[in-house]
């Protein structure tokens, strides 16, 4: 059985304790620590409690002017001291989730080269070519079980951001260990940085990555291989997680891997059960099936795609066949509606979702055309979801299920003021990034955050406690179901699709618990199976409590 904790490793030189972030206590070293570990005279005298240190923290934390200015000061205190960081996450969950991840962490992307402070994780680049594996082995914690990697060039709904995508893997990570207790050291952010195709960063002198264009077809495949060979020698079976890459590599490498190592895209598979969950339970507050629902899509990226292909599972589940499923789901591309009849011009990945209909040049058009119950904007385009679309979308349903899901805020496709208001608050609205409640006529409307923080991090763990060889879309339609069952009556009473982020760790436990138990059930899990899957599960889980040295 795979160790449920990294293993404490003495430093040879005492002042690792107060630089090592991993280490440090700052100010909560006791007298009988100060003295053993020669510390004493080197930190100021009163001795804190973890509860007063982090009541200074958090004080510290709130005095930063924006929000930017927050990521930078979360960054730095990660870097320094790891224990604390994690408990001022974990403390305040619903404030610090929107600062270490979106909507900030793409702003922090955007300046990446000009906020730059301090590295963390590991970067690969062209010229390392031959050199990974060696590369790899530099990373100073050998027992790594989860990586999340990306290449830049499609961050959030931001595009290519290049090496200055960084803050991604480094987020997706904080959350691993903030929402489903993945132990820090467990966790590697990779940027591949295979170049960029964005001139301003390509022009910019404080950029951090490589200035030369993106390397295209077999020359990228070639590198994406060495990497993944090098994974697999320097760490073993660890999960690799794909983060962020535009959707020509995304469905290709998911599908050329999948079966081969211990691999998931979150942004395929991830994005889709979260929303699938969401869809459940706006089934419960409209009191109809998810097979009845015919979907609209804006976007047909990994996003939707991801969404609809998980959905189909979902309705055949419910008992339609695959091409009734299939047929519920309809696309608009920046093309217009996705029909059979531009077949030929068709990435693979929309085919399926190509139907025998007469071309439609938009969104508001193919909405007025095909009376869809749901509407599920993933287009990284804002402002998409106008008030004519809403306003008919509650013409044609009492309840208009209505998610705009693309990233940053800035991207959204309508606002939860604007669904609630344009429908009289009849909308179940859903966002990527979080909105505030919105009052209509007195009745509160709680938009849920369709944060795919509520199912990676528990899949994660599931997966590392079974120590499984892969992840399966068995995996992520489990969560889906148990992350909807989670929701409480009174949150539906409130419009909201999600448990609130403050349950976020219990929602894990229950996904990792079941997660492993797939792998079990499938023969995918190495790890001999333990009397009691919850109790490992909680045993494996981190707390930012510091160690007790003497
Ligand atoms: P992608 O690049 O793979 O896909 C975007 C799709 O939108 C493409 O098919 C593109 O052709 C289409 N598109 C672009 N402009 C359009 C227009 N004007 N009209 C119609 N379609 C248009 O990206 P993705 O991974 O699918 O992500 C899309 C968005 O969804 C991003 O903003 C991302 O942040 C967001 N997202 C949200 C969540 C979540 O809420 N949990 C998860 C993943 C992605």
């Amino acid at each position: 059985m795979p160790d449920t904790k990294p293993s404490v490793v003495k430093p040879a030189d005492k002042m690792e304790y107060l630089h090592d972030p991993i280490l440090n206590k700052g100010t909560c070293f006791t007298e009988v620590e100060r003295d053993a570990l020669g510390l004493r005279g080197l930190l100021p005298p009163r001795v804190c409690t973890p509860e007063s240190q982090a009541r200074r923290a958090y004080g510290n934390f709130q005095s930063q002017l924006t929000d930017l200015d927050k990521y930078i000061f979360m960054s730095l205190l990660q870097d320094r001291n790891q224990t604390l960081y994690y408990k001022l996450v974990m403390d305040h969950i619903i404030e610090m989730m929107p600062i270490i991840y979106t909507p900030t962490v793409g702003q922090a992307c955007q300046e990446f080269g000009h906020i730059f402070r301090k590295s963390r994780g590991l970067y690969l680049t062209k010229a390392d070519k031959g050199r990974f594996a060696d590369i790899m082995r530099n990373w100073p914690h050998k027992d790594v079980r989860v990586i999340v990697v990306t290449d830049g060039e499609r961050i959030l709904g931001l595009g290519d951001l290049g090496a200055d995508g960084m803050g991604i893997p480094i987020g997706k990570l904080a959350l691993y260990t903030a929402c489903a207790g993945v132990h820090p050291e467990f966790c590697l952010p990779i940027t591949l940085d295979f170049g960029t195709n964005n001139e301003e960063l390509l022009n910019d002198p404080l950029y951090i990555g490589v200035s030369e264009k993106r390397v295209r077809g077999e020359e990228y495949d070639a590198l994406i291989e060495e990497f993944v060979q090098a994974v697999t020698e320097v760490f073993g079976n660890c999960l690799l997680q794909w983060e962020d890459f535009a959707n020509i590599n995304a469905f290709r490498l998911l599908h050329n891997y999948r079966d081969r190592i211990c691999t998931f895209d979150d942004d395929i598979q991830g994005t889709g059960a979260v929303a699938l969950s969401g869809l459940y339970s706006a089934m419960r507050m409209t009191g109809g099936k998810l097979s009845d629902q015919k979907i609209l899509f804006l976007g047909a990226g990994e996003a939707g795609i991801g969404i609809a292909d998980i959905i189909c599972s979902a309705m055949m589940a419910e008992g339609l066949t695959s091409e009734q499923a299939h047929g519920n789901c309809w696309f608009v591309d920046s093309k217009g509606l996705v029909v059979a009849s531009r077949k030929d011009k068709l990435a693979e990945h929309k085919l399926p979702f190509a139907h025998e209909h007469p071309e439609v040049p938009d969104f508001e058009s193919a909405v007025e055309t095909l009376r869809p119950t749901a509407i599920i904007g993933v287009s990284g385009m804002p402002q998409t979801f106008t008030e004519k679309v809403v306003r008919n979308m509650a013409e044609y349903n009492d309840r208009p299920i209505v998610f705009a899901l693309s990233n940053p805020t800035s991207k959204a496709e309508c606002t939860a003021e604007q669904a609630y208001g344009w429908t009289g608050g009849k909308a179940i609205f859903a966002s990527g990034s979080p909105f505030d409640p919105v009052e209509i006529d007195g009745r509160r409307h709680v938009p849920g955050q369709g944060n795919n923080a509520y199912i990676f991090p528990g899949v994660g763990l599931g997966v590392i406690a079974a120590d499984a060889t892969r992840v399966t879309d068995d995996m992520f339609f489990t969560a889906a179901k148990k992350l909807a069952d989670l929701v409480e009556q009174k949150d539906l009473d409130e419009g909201c699709c999600y448990p609130p982020l403050t349950r976020i760790r219990e929602v894990s436990e229950h996904i990792a618990v079941a997660v492993a138990e797939i792998a079990y059930a499938d023969g995918l899990a190495q790890a001999p199976r333990p009397d009691d899957m919850g109790a490992l599960i909680r045993e494996m889980m981190y707390q930012p409590v510091y160690p007790d040295y003497i």
